[in-house]
């Protein structure tokens, strides 16, 4: 990575932002979150630290501002570090809401539908719609059928199914397993992995981030240093951070950057075949933290070749905009739901690749003709 200079408000990153590009508000783009930011740690007269820092907090966290930055700043990088500066309680009930999750996410899932909806504030409606999400739907009849020859060499490969898979959605973990186990490969334990440190950095907690990081390089090393094959975007990117945080040396970062392995990309040479419960249009919503090369995209595109991208940029599900500005994030769920109807019209069965997204897009799916809209991660549309 380049060095990083301070921000000259340049404004290349401003367009890029999903934030600003809903709001059109200036205070939220992210070269006005680097001017707060920067405020906030030189302590100007005058100027709240709490409230710059709440201001920059109106992120999802996608770094799509990182991407279009001449100088590689991130906001994301700058509002972890000025949150770790200020801690707060709410970290505290955060990391812990991850790190039980497999206790506390299921049990969320199952108290919400005794909540009265109708009678909850705004906020709290969000947040049971939230909950409500992560119970698994109905399994979906399989748009496609996968014919997986074996790879010619055998690799030695784990999975790292994320948070979301592991607790939530184990189908997925079942359907990422079966493939591999037909490219004929050596499948390795994951019991090992733990979160991938993402959301923790995201709310200021680099301590918890660099020992979950550190956990999970543990156990990839003592396996053997085998592929670690990911199924969803937002683990992709946080695990690729891993040989930025100068916990491995360089020949470790560029083994472990070789070694995280996007699923669909060992899918090349798989045969597929349509089934008649494709939709006519399906949609595709690309995660953020894919930035600029989406390689579900590129395999379902070449297997679906009338799937279409809906146009809005971001489900509003990233760092934890969710808890702290839920209003703003559930709005950037509906802004990204008539991006998806506008590509097509009538009922919406949409497919992504990121566990959160799916989430984030469950608990805000309008309705259709009395339906709600579907979001389904792409492994469950394949048999
Ligand atoms: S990370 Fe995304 S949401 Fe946050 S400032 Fe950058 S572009 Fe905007
Ligand atoms: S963050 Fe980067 S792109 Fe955005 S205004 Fe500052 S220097 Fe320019």
């Amino acid at each position: 990575m380049a060095e990083q200079r301070g921000c000259t408000q340049c404004g290349a990153c401003v367009n890029a932002c999903p934030v600003f590009r809903h709001t059109r508000r200036e205070e939220y783009s992210p070269k006005a979150k680097q001017g707060v930011l920067a405020f906030a740690d030189k302590g100007e007269p005058g100027l709240d630290p709490k409230k710059c820092v709440a201001l920059a907090g109106r992120c999802v966290c996608c770094e799509r501002c990182l991407l279009a930055c001449p100088r590689n700043l991130s906001v994301p990088e700058a509002l972890s570090k000025a949150r770790q500066r200020r801690p707060r309680l709410g970290q505290y009930f955060w990391r812990e809401w991850i790190r039980r999750g497999a206790v506390a996410w299921p049990l969320a899932a199952k108290a919400a539908p005794l909540a009265p909806g109708v009678l909850l504030p705004e906020r709290l409606r969000i947040l049971r719609a939230s909950a409500l999400a992560m119970t698994p739907p109905p399994r979906a009849k399989p748009w496609l059928t996968l014919e997986v020859s074996r790879m010619s060499k055998r690799l030695k490969t784990v999975i790292f199914g994320g948070c979301t898979a592991t607790r939530l959605r184990p189908v997925w973990m079942k359907a990422a397993d079966g493939i591999l186990e037909k490219l004929g490969t050596e499948r390795c334990s994951a019991s090992g992995f733990t979160c991938c440190g993402g959301t923790y950095a995201h709310a200021g907690m680099l301590e918890s981030s660099r020992e979950a990081a550190k956990i999970n390089l543990a156990w990839w090393r003592g396996l053997g240093k085998p592929a670690v094959v990911v199924f969803c975007a937002s683990c992709v990117h946080s695990l690729r951070r891993y040989a930025q945080m100068g916990i491995m040396d360089r020949l470790d970062a560029r083994e472990w950057l070789n070694a995280v392995t996007p699923l669909s990309t060992l899918l090349g040479g798989a045969k597929a075949t349509l089934t008649n419960n494709a939709p006519s249009v399906p949609v595709y919503h690309s995660p953020c933290h894919w930035g600029d090369s989406d390689p579900d995209f590129v395999w379902l595109k070449s297997v679906l070749p009338e799937m279409v991208k809906g146009v809005s940029l971001c489900c509003g599900f990233g760092g934890v905009m969710k808890l702290l500005e839920p209003l703003l994030s559930a709005d950037l769920a509906s802004a990204c739901w008539k991006g998806m109807e506008d590509g097509s019209p009538g009922h919406v069965s949409a497919l992504t690749g990121c566990g959160g997204c799916v989430l984030q897009l469950a608990a805000h799916a309008p309705e259709h003709g009395g339906k709600a809209h579907e979001i389904r991660h792409w492994l469950d549309c394949i048999a």
